[in-house]
C-alpha cells in the first residue's frame, strides 16, 4: 500500500519519507547546506528562476540555495499536507512568519482588506490591528462576515477553537458567507487530528507548528496547508522575504507529526476529565471546554460535524477576578507557569497579561480567565495540582 492512500495514523508515521529506503536511510537526513552545487550555468539559472517564483524543485536540477528549496523542509511540508488533506503546504520559521507571508501575498494581490473575527491569537490580533504589513482590518462577529466583505477583501481570518475562550466557529457557515474570498483558519489548537478545515471548504490552514505539531516545547515553526496556487504564492513570498524554517527545526517538526495522533488523543482524554473534575469548584465561575454540556450549541464536536473531539486546551474563569487568577496561576506547581501550549508537559498562563496583552483593553479576555494546556502527565497528579491551586485561590 502507498502511504499516500493509507489511513491518518499511518500517514502521520510514513508521510514525507519517500525515497529513504532506496537511499539506505531509516530517517530523513538533516542537510545543512546553505548552497548547492550547480550543473551548467543555464540549468542553474533555470532552477533559480523557477523556484524564486514559487515552483517545485526541478527533476535533475540543483536546489541552488536554501532560501529557495530545502529537502527536509519539503518532507515536513508533504507530510503535513497529507494530514490536512491539502494539495500542498509551505513552512516558515514561526507561526507569525507564516501568517505574515499570507498577509503579504494578499496585499501584493491588491486586496489588502482583511475580515477577522475576535477572539483570535494575540499576535495575530496585533499584526492586524497595527496594519504593519499594509493590511486594513474589519473586526466583526461570526454572523457579520458577509456584510463586512468589500471589493478589496483578500482574506477572511478566523480561529476555532478560539484562543483563549475555546468558543467554536462553524467553518462551513464562514466559508458560505465568504463566497469568493479565501478563508484562512488558524488550526493550531485543534490540529488535523481533530479538525481538517480543507474538508469544510477552507482555503488556507495556518499552524503555529511550535505548539502541537512539534509537541515538545523545543522547536519553533509555522506552516500553511493550502492549494497549488497559494503554495506558489507563499513560496514566492518566502523566497523573497526569507522567513525560512531551519533544517533542524524541520526535522524535529516532521518527527513530531509521527506521534501527533496519539499525543493529541491522550492529552484530550485527560483534559476532558480535568474539565469535569474542576467544574463546580467554588473558586470558579466557569470552566470553558467544548466537551462540556452546553458549550457546543451547534453540535460541531458532539455530532462530529466539524471536530472529532474537543481537544486538550481548556480555560477557567476565577470568580475572584485578577487577584484570584494570579493566585491560582502562581500556586500551580507541577503545571508550569509559561506561555505556549501543545507540548507533552502541562502549562498554565494568564492570557490578559501575556498572550493577549497587545489586544485593545475592551477586547481583551477577562482578567479572571486562566488558560491551561494539558500534557501527558497522569490525570490524578494534574488533578491534585489543580485542586490545591484552586483551594488557594478560593481562600484569598
Ligand atoms: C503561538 C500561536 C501563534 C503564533 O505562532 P508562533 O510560532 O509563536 O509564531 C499563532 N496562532 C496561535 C493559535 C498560537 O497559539
Amino acid at each position: 500500500m502507498q502511504p499516500k492512500n493509507a489511513r491518518f495514523e499511518t500517514r502521520a508515521v510514513h508521510g514525507g519519507m519517500e525515497g529513504l529506503v532506496e537511499s539506505g536511510s531509516h530517517v530523513p537526513p538533516i542537510d545543512l547546506s546553505t548552497t548547492n552545487p550547480l550543473g551548467s550555468v543555464e540549468s542553474g539559472g533555470d532552477s533559480y528562476e523557477h523556484m524564486a517564483t514559487g515552483g517545485d524543485l526541478m527533476p535533475d536540477h540543483s536546489a541552488v540555495y536554501q532560501r529557495l528549496w530545502q529537502p527536509g523542509v519539503a518532507r515536513f511540508e508533504d507530510s503535513l499536507a497529507s494530514l490536512e488533506g491539502s494539495e500542498g503546504a509551505v513552512a516558515f520559521g514561526t507561526g507569525m512568519a507564516a501568517l505574515s507571508a499570507a498577509l503579504i501575498a494578499t496585499v501584493t494581490a491588491g486586496k489588502p482588506h482583511v475580515v477577522a473575527v475576535r477572539p483570535i491569537y494575540g499576535g495575530t490580533d496585533h499584526v492586524l490591528a497595527t496594519g504593519i504589513l499594509g493590511t486594513e482590518v474589519t473586526w466583526c462577529g461570526v454572523d457579520e462576515i458577509r456584510e463586512s466583505i468589500r471589493e478589496n477583501t483578500g482574506l477572511v481570518l478566523i480561529e476555532s477553537p478560539a484562543n483563549p475562550s475555546l468558543e467554536l466557529v462553524d467553518l462551513t457557515d464562514v466559508v458560505e458567507q465568504a463566497g469568493e474570498v479565501p478563508v484562512m483558519v488558524d488550526n493550531t489548537f485543534a490540529t488535523p487530528v481533530l479538525q481538517r478545515p480543507i474538508e469544510q471548504g477552507v482555503t488556507l490552514v495556518l499552524h503555529s507548528a511550535t505548539k502541537y505539531l512539534g509537541g515538545h516545547g523545543d522547536v519553533m515553526g509555522g506552516v500553511i496547508a493550502t492549494n497549488r496556487d497559494w503554495v506558489t504564492r507563499l513560496r514566492q513570498v518566502r523566497a523573497v522575504t526569507g522567513g525560512l524554517l531551519h533544517p533542524l527545526s524541520a526535522y524535529l517538526l516532521h518527527r513530531g507529526l509521527r506521534t501527533l495522533p496519539i499525543r493529541v488523543r491522550a492529552q484530550q482524554e485527560t483534559a476532558g476529565l480535568l474539565a469535569e473534575r474542576m467544574q463546580g469548584h467554588k473558586a470558579l465561575s466557569r470552566v470553558m471546554y467544548p466537551g462540556l454540556p452546553g458549550q457546543d450549541p451547534k453540535g460541531l464536536v458532539g455530532e462530529g460535524r466539524q471536530m472529532v473531539g474537543p481537544g486538550a486546551m481548556l480555560a477557567v474563569e476565577l470568580a475572584g477576578g485578577y487577584d484570584a487568577a494570579a493566585a491560582f496561576t502562581e500556586a500551580c506547581s507541577l503545571i508550569v507557569h509559561a506561555v505556549s501550549l501543545g507540548g507533552v508537559d502541562s502549562l498554565v498562563q494568564h492570557p490578559a497579561s501575556l498572550t493577549h496583552r497587545p489586544v485593545e483593553a475592551d477586547k481583551k479576555p477577562g482578567a479572571g480567565i486562566v488558560r491551561l494546556s494539558i500534557g501527558l502527565e497522569h490525570v490524578d497528579d494534574l488533578t491534585d495540582d489543580l485542586m490545591q491551586a484552586l483551594d488557594k485561590a478560593a481562600a484569598i
